[in-house]
């Protein structure tokens, strides 16, 4: 069962289908948003429910597909992202005035990073939509997920990284069978190859706030912050910005619950 209703600009608001690939806005080039029927979703989906899952089902229960309701498919391509521990910290809490502080461990996601989440989600829709190419700018761990969540899908990973991207991004995205250019220059310059060869290659591009899928992934760790926390929203919560889809996908988490 499926709860999309559109896609919709967060920008003007337009409306745009939700059935077929999308990049940004066709009127205003905003970030287009998945939005859900969220009251159909709220008779069939509450604490108790969700937290019967994970325990004996399959490998798509154990992972960030547990929240399927609020994704955008019910048939993941999944490698068990998500579901990482909020690890109590032992000494740092006590140390800022003796609130309790915990640490989410992304690092125990497939690839090493929390970009398993974004790039497992629009590998997923991009999969069902029949798109056998895809490229990426990377400054490394965002490649490493794309090149592991093509290798599960049969989709052509295209991933263009600086020159001095570390070795163990390098070595992950020959592992998964990429193709790789090496750019000189930063991650703004392999943006810019990516753009140069988007429509001669026929590449989708799953660039930073290009397409609406990586922030319906990563809005997970906001379910999963809360659920960890007994159904309580966090007084405070720090996020590092980074591109930003992971601090707009926290926000996001929180407003649909
Ligand atoms: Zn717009």
């Amino acid at each position: 069962m499926n709860y999309v209703t559109e896609l919709q600009c967060s920008r003007c608001g337009a409306s745009a289908a939700a059935d077929r690939p999308q990049t940004v806005c066709a009127q205003c080039a905003g970030s287009l948003y998945v939005r859900y029927d969220l009251k159909a979703i709220a008779k069939v989906v509450n604490p108790k429910v969700l937290g019967c899952r994970g325990l004996v089902a399959g490998e798509a229960e154990r992972s960030m597909w547990k929240y399927r309701e609020l994704m955008p498919t019910d048939t993941p391509v999944t490698l068990g992202e998500g579901q990482t521990p909020l690890v109590q910290t032992r000494r740092l809490g006590r140390a800022m005035g003796g609130n309790r502080l915990y640490v989410k461990d992304e690092g125990l996601n497939p690839t090493g990073s929390f970009k398993a989440r974004g790039l497992g989600c629009a590998v997923t829709m991009l999969h069902q939509f029949g798109v056998k190419k895809i490229a990426i700018p990377t400054a490394g761990n965002a490649g490493s997920a794309l090149a592991a969540y093509c290798a599960a899908a049969g989709i052509e990973a295209h991933i263009f990284a600086p020159r001095d991207v570390p070795k163990g991004n390098l070595a992950e995205y020959n592992f998964y069978g990429a193709k790789v250019t090496l750019v000189d220059g930063l991650i703004s310059d392999c943006a810019k190859r990516v753009q140069e060869g988007r429509e001669r290659e026929g590449w989708y591009d799953v660039s930073t706030m290009k397409e609406p899928y990586r922030v319906e992934g990563k809005k997970t760790m906001g379910y999963e912050v809360v659920e960890q926390l007994g159904w309580k929203v966090p007084d405070v919560l720090f996020y590092p910005t980074g591109g930003g889809v992971g601090l707009m996908g926290m926000w996001m988490a929180i407003e649909q619950m």
